[in-house]
This record gives structure tokens, C-alpha cells and sequence, in this order.
């Protein structure tokens, strides 16, 4: 069978793999949902024809996006997540104990339908009793819940049509109210080769709402680039200032203690995005 899905990253740049199967489509109000079969990377979940999530790479992205902020604060208890309706980044939280409630708010409940039916491994941690759905645009969601989160977990798609307004300087302010007295933020920040413009924008809004802010690196095969940038904003915990040596071991395949400090060592060409 030679079928191919192809991403269109710009107009000089396509990501492309093998297809051995069509799951799931389906327009909703806000995009299209797809999952298919790839040869390379096993079951992947795409909106409007953009890689999201695949089973083999997804524990990268989402134990990053998760636990490099909850071992940064002392006794993490109530996580939001907006957008990450795949469910990955809610069954990393649900690994720490001093939480006691995960609130996934999604825009599109197909994402959360399909990811229940055919991605069971990422999205098994939905079912949790410490877990809570609710289906709304997380814009709207830190407007009116003031002081109700020590982490929230930005784990959007990209700063096009609902998830547009995720990126700015707005919602950082609304982010930072809607935090406790020393929480902070973690946002998926988009490539660190093709989307400089952004990083950089991001930064500077966040360093007008935030005293800490850092940026962190890791690797996802399946996304632009490999190389991924996350942007934290923290009011009062520094990420940097962690015992490591005091990390509980969480059972994961890609964050550990040691990784903690080093993500924060950015490449020359990506530290330039900072100034
Ligand atoms: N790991 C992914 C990535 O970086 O490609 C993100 C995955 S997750 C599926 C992104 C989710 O954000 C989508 O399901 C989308 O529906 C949701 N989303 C986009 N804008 C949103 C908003 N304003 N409020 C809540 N959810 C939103």
C-alpha cells in the first residue's frame, strides 16, 4: 500500500508518512479530527491535517509539558489543562499524589470522543476520579475562575483559529489570575526553527505578567524541527532552584531529574530568542 499523509508545514516544507490505515474523520464546529495508522509511528491523531499527537512519541510532549512544572512547585493540588484533550498531559498529572483534582477544558469534545475510542494508551487517565472534563474555550475558563490553580498546562494547537488567543498577552494576565499565590504556567511554545517570531513575542508577554520565566526544550519526532520549545511563567518558584536529588521517580521515559536542569540549557541560536 504506498498512502501518505503529508503536513504542510509552510510552502517550501512537508512532513510526510506512510498510512496503513483511516480510522476516524470527522468536521466539527471547530476542525477536522482524524485518526489514522502510520507505519512509523503507530496511531496519530491530526486537526485540520496538523500531526497532534502519535502513539509512539506522545510520552515526550506530555511528560514534559507536565512534569517539569508540578516538581517545580512544593505540593501541587489543583491542575488545569486547557486544550489536551487526547488526554496525555491529564494521565501525567494524575502520577503525582499531592493532586487532588485535574480539570481538562477543551473546546472540542470530538477530540476527547475520538481520543477515548482510538487512542486508549493516552487518553486512559480521562476516566480518573481525580479527574474532570469540561467542554468550553479555556480563554472564557481563566476569565472567570480567579485563584483556583497552582499549575496550569497550556496544551494547545497552534495559534490559529480557537487557539489563537492562547498566545497572548490577554490570556497571560488571565492566566496569571486565574493561579494561586505561588503558582505558575506551562505553555507549548511552538519551533524554535520556524516560529521565532512567536517565541519571542511570547517571552516578551510573559516577562510583563511574570517575575520567572523560563523556556525549555525537548525533542518530539513527529512535530516541525524535533526540537520543541515550552515557555513557563512563574510567580513566585524557580525551576532552576529545584533539589533534583529530591525528585520522586515518576516512572517515565523521557523527563527524569537530571533532564529537569537540562532542558534548561538552550543552544546559542535558541537563547538569542530571549533577549
Ligand atoms: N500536543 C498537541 C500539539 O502541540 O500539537 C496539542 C494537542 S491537543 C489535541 C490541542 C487541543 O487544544 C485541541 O484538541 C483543540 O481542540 C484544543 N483547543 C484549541 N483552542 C482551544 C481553546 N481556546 N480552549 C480550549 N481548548 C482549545
Amino acid at each position: 500500500m504506498n498512502l501518505w499523509f503529508t503536513e504542510y508545514q509552510n510552502e517550501n516544507l512537508i512532513i510526510g508518512c506512510r498510512l496503513s490505515k483511516t480510522l476516524h474523520y470527522e468536521k466539527t464546529p471547530f476542525q477536522e479530527i482524524m485518526v489514522v495508522d502510520t507505519v512509523q509511528f503507530g496511531r496519530m491523531l491530526l486537526l485540520d491535517d496538523v500531526i497532534q499527537t502519535t502513539v509512539a512519541d506522545e510520552f515526550v510532549y506530555h511528560e514534559m509539558i507536565t512534569h517539569v512544572g508540578l516538581n517545580t512547585l512544593p505540593e501541587p493540588r489543583r491542575v488545569l489543562i486547557i486544550g489536551g484533550g487526547d488526554g496525555g498531559s491529564v494521565r501525567e498529572v494524575l502520577r503525582h499524589r499531592s493532586v487532588e483534582k485535574v480539570t481538562l477544558v477543551e473546546i472540542d469534545r470530538g477530540v476527547i470522543e475520538a481520543a477515548k475510542k482510538y487512542l486508549p494508551e493516552i487518553s486512559c487517565g480521562l476516566e480518573d476520579p481525580r479527574a474532570e472534563i469540561v467542554i468550553d474555550d479555556g480563554i472564557r475558563h481563566v476569565k472567570e475562575n480567579k485563584n483556583t490553580y497552582d499549575m496550569i498546562i497550556v496544551d494547545s494547537t497552534d495559534p490559529v483559529g480557537p487557539a489563537e488567543g492562547l498566545f497572548g498577552a490577554d490570556f497571560y494576565r488571565d492566566v496569571y489570575g486565574a493561579l494561586t499565590e505561588s503558582g505558575l504556567f506551562v505553555a507549548q511554545s511552538e519551533s524554535p526553527f520556524f516560529n521565532r517570531d512567536l517565541i519571542s513575542r511570547i517571552i516578551g508577554n510573559v516577562r510583563s505578567i511574570f517575575p520567572v520565566v523560563r523556556l525549555f526544550l525537548a525533542n518530539v519526532p513527529t512535530y516541525p524541527g524535533g526540537l520543541w520549545t515550552f515557555t513557563m511563567g512563574s510567580k513566585k518558584h524557580d525551576p532552576l532552584e529545584v533539589d533534583t536529588g529530591k525528585i520522586a521517580p515518576l516512572g517515565t521515559k523521557y523527563y527524569s531529574p537530571g533532564l529537569h536542569r537540562a532542558c534548561f540549557v538552550l543552544p546559542p541560536f535558541v537563547k538569542e530568542l530571549l533577549k
